[in-house]
């Protein structure tokens, strides 16, 4: 991890960033000003710094990566979170969309499968004081959380093989899940919401690729 510095190099390449962003697309200034704000180079090695802020993925432990900037624009976006927001996110990943959905208030719940990556984050997220009510959690995805369900939100940021059905069952009524779901060689990104009756409706976006959402737990 980085020395925590954050300097005005550091938010003229965030600057950029998000000006790429909008040009491919983003349009959600909450999402785009939580993006401008959190130092993703907290997440890299120092030697990375700049990479950091290239709109593309990058390796970290465990053969597992960190999104894409857009594709956490993209699926930051379509979740629509507000200030009160209870999120579930399966994928904690390197912590970076966990940190954007806490920037933009939301208060957020987060599964990770890879003890190495779990570990981490438990000793060193590098935003423990500034967000205190994101809460990370050891264990399979598919599971989810029930002790504190119902969840207003549900990001999955793997490659899931269909929709888990035990966490639609954690969605409040009303409450939606963006899922990048299977379709062969790529994922088609949905937005599913909860309707009062428990019954879904999907909505369809576009495809991208990320790594597999896999069962069970790695020590
Ligand atoms: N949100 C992350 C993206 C990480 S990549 C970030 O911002 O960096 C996807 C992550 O999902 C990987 O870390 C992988 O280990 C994790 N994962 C895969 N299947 C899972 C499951 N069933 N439960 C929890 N995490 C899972």
């Amino acid at each position: 991890m980085s020395a925590y510095n954050d300097g005005p190099l550091h938010k003229g390449l965030r600057n950029q960033l998000v000006n790429q962003l909008r040009e491919k697309g983003i349009t959600d200034e909450k999402v785009l000003q939580a993006i401008l704000a959190v130092p993703r180079h907290y997440f890299f090695d120092s030697a990375f710094e700049r990479i950091a802020y290239e709109d593309r993925a990058f390796p970290i432990a465990a053969g597992q990566t960190i999104s894409q900037p857009y594709t956490v624009a993209y699926q930051t976006q379509l979740l629509q979170v507000t200030k009160s927001s209870k999120v579930l996110e399966i994928g904690t990943g390197s912590g970076y969309q966990c940190t954007i959905l806490a920037e933009m208030g939301a208060r957020v719940f987060t599964i990770e499968r890879q003890k190495i990556l779990f570990d981490q984050l438990q000793q060193s997220f590098p935003f423990k004081k500034q967000y205190p009510g994101t809460k990370f959690f050891y264990g399979d995805g598919f599971e989810g959380l029930p002790t504190f369900a119902p969840f207003d939100r549900v990001i999955i940021t793997a490659a899931a093989p269909f929709t888990p059905p035990k966490l639609i069952d954690q969605m409040r009524p009303g409450a939606m899940m963006v899922i990048p779901r299977d379709e062969g060689e790529s994922q088609r990104m949905l937005r599913i919401t909860k309707q009062a009756d428990g019954s879904v409706t999907e909505e369809s976006f576009d495809l991208f690729s990320f790594v597999p959402m896999l069962s069970g737990k790695n020590r």
